[in-house]
């Protein structure tokens, strides 16, 4: 299983960060040691003094495929959540000025959270869809999904070009404006249109 993060996919947010728009969606990976298990809060790693939150939809892969055409892009995910890429922002801001990869800063162990999935055809507007992240009770972060660059499947088929999907791989969309920084004693909570979904501790 793996876990397929894009980046700068709402213009919001990319504005926000100072970057620049890509052309084509821009993606990197975390491995399956990266996903906080059940239970378990988020421990600040020791290596960073900048963590940020990034609540992101995620879709699961329902489907094994590579070259994904367009019009069957839908049929590779049935399920949605919400999860928190969580980013070492110091250490990604030195990644991007040295022109290095950014899994130091994006992938290690417990970097990223995820709730329980629920049928996308359950959803009143799978064309726009809504979620937010509350940090100790405040709304920090709101997403439309309609607000995307790049949507769902575009995401999936451009993805699936170079990286075969497997059933059970996790797919995070991107985040929308209003990242910022966590600390011990932290509590998120991730909302998906009016539901709570997840929560997170932050120590
Ligand atoms: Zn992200």
């Amino acid at each position: 299983m793996k876990i397929i993060c894009i980046g700068r996919n709402y213009q919001e947010h990319i504005a926000e960060l100072n970057n620049t728009t890509p052309e084509a969606p821009l993606f990197f990976m975390k491995p399956e040691t990266a996903l906080i298990r059940a239970g378990l809060p988020f421990f600040y790693p020791d290596f960073s003094e900048d963590i940020h939150y990034e609540i992101e939809l995620v879709i699961r892969i329902c489907k094994l495929g590579k070259h994904i055409q367009p019009r069957f892009a839908s049929k590779y995910y049935k399920e949605i959540g919400v999860g928190i890429d969580f980013t070492a922002r110091d250490i990604q801001q030195q990644c991007k000025e040295k022109g290095h990869p950014w899994e130091v800063a994006k992938a290690f162990d417990g970097s990223a959270a995820v709730s329980n999935f629920i049928p996308v055809d359950d959803l009143k507007n799978p064309e726009d869809i809504h979620f937010l992240l509350k940090k100790n009770g405040e709304t920090v972060q709101s997403g439309h999904s309609a607000e995307m660059i790049h949507p769902l499947d575009a995401l999936i088929t451009h993805v699936s070009k170079y990286v075969t999907l497997k059933i059970g791989d996790l797919l995070f969309s991107g985040t929308p404006a209003g990242v910022g920084p966590v600390k011990s004693g932290d509590k998120l909570e991730l909302f998906l249109e009016d539901k709570k979904m997840h929560e997170v501790l932050i120590k």
